[in-house]
């Protein structure tokens, strides 16, 4: 049987109720990953779900990633999705990610081998560091965003249908659009690209 590992090194906060719904007002002041963990097995006491409260970085995020099937980056900063990118393309881990601002969700899913990273999608230093906490965000699409993750890692673990290697699901809530576009390798990318990291 399987398990979900989850990491954050961060406490539930007032603010973050709006939109994280996994926690609840009883548990602030918490670690998130405990409060997670417990809102998982809360649902379905079958399910395995171990709570990691330390900040994942360098040799221990490169193990975690290394002994995970599928990767769900619902982190909310530039720089952990890079590091995370970065240990995945390493691993050779399929990642799936989502990314919410303002009125906007992204999803998408990443794997080895001729495929895009996140890092062909962004590059370093030219994306604002903006985090949820600075832009706002419409409160229930950080749901929606995990509920497609979730449906995307089901895909990568099981073989079923077309996960979203290479595309980009762009919802726009204001207008609620829902398109897919098309995402390239970077032939330069310096993670995933021949002679980077994960080459
Ligand atoms: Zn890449």
């Amino acid at each position: 049987m399987g398990e979900l590992r989850i990491a954050d090194d961060d406490a539930v906060d007032l603010s973050n109720l709006q939109r994280q719904i996994a926690h609840r007002d009883d548990g602030i002041g918490r670690a998130k990953a405990v409060s997670a963990a417990e809102a998982v097995t809360a649902r379905n006491p079958g399910v395995r779900a171990e709570a990691l409260t330390e900040r994942l970085q360098g040799e221990a995020l490169e193990q975690e990633v290394a002994g995970a099937d599928v990767i769900i980056d619902a982190t909310d900063n530039f720089a952990t999705r890079f590091a995370l990118n970065a240990a995945c393309v390493a691993a050779r881990r399929p990642l799936v990610s989502a990314a919410v601002i303002r009125w906007a969700l992204q999803v998408t899913a990443f794997r080895a081998g001729g495929q895009p990273c996140y890092r062909c999608l962004y590059a370093e230093g030219d994306e604002p560091q903006l985090s949820c906490s600075e832009t706002g965000i419409l409160g229930p699409l950080p749901g929606v965003g995990g509920s497609l993750e979730a449906v995307e890692a089901i895909k990568v673990l099981t073989g079923a249908g077309d996960p979203l290697y290479g595309r980009l699901l762009v919802v726009d809530a204001l207008d609620m659009r829902l398109r897919t576009v098309n995402v390239p390798a970077d032939p330069s990318c310096p993670v995933c690209a021949a002679g980077g990291a994960g080459a």
